[in-house]
């Protein structure tokens, strides 16, 4: 049984990282998608809005379960068994930050493996704070998130 772990802050979901778990579902028995709890980081949904929002754009995908985690990613992964990580790649100027925490993971816990996937074409720009930006605005997300995001975004920005 092959168990991958995905963390992120997925604030919110978008269609870049539901490309990414639709390719790794083709490699992976299990994905545990898995919302970090940062409790410094300035979010606009709550984790238990952003698990809600995972769960039901995930909603029917048998391999796929959503969770939250504190601490750190090296000793959750450990308590899920497994020593896979995935995380996208977008763009070079991810691989920099991407390299650095992968490198500070295999430290920690040598046994790791970060396996990294790159999204089609068209969301290699896409990102949580791309869509809270459009957000804040009021701008059209509807081409970058499923409806019941776009639905969660208006309604948190009182349109
Ligand atoms: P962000 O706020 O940048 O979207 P997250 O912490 O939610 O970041 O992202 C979790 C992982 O998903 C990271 O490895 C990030 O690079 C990746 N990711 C996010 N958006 C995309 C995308 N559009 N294409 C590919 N990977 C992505």
């Amino acid at each position: 049984m092959r168990i991958a772990v995905y963390p992120g802050s997925f604030d919110p979901v978008t269609f870049g990282h539901l490309d990414i778990i639709e390719r790794a579902s083709k490699i992976f028995d299990r994905i545990i998608v898995s919302v970090f709890v940062h409790s410094t980081k300035k979010n606009m949904f709550t984790v238990e809005e952003r698990v809600a929002m995972l769960k039901t754009a995930l909603k029917g995908k048998k391999k796929v379960t959503v969770e939250c985690f504190e601490g750190l990613l090296v000793d959750y992964v450990k308590k899920k068994k497994t020593t896979v990580v995935i995380r996208g790649l977008r763009a070079i100027s991810d691989l920099e930050y991407e390299f650095q925490i992968a490198a500070v993971n295999r430290t920690l816990y040598p046994a790791i493996e970060t396996v990294f996937f790159m999204p089609r074409q068209r969301y290699t720009y896409l990102s949580s704070s791309v869509v809270r930006d459009i957000a804040h605005f009021r701008g059209d997300v509807s081409k970058l998130v499923p409806p019941h995001v776009v639905k969660a975004i208006a309604a948190r920005r009182g349109k």
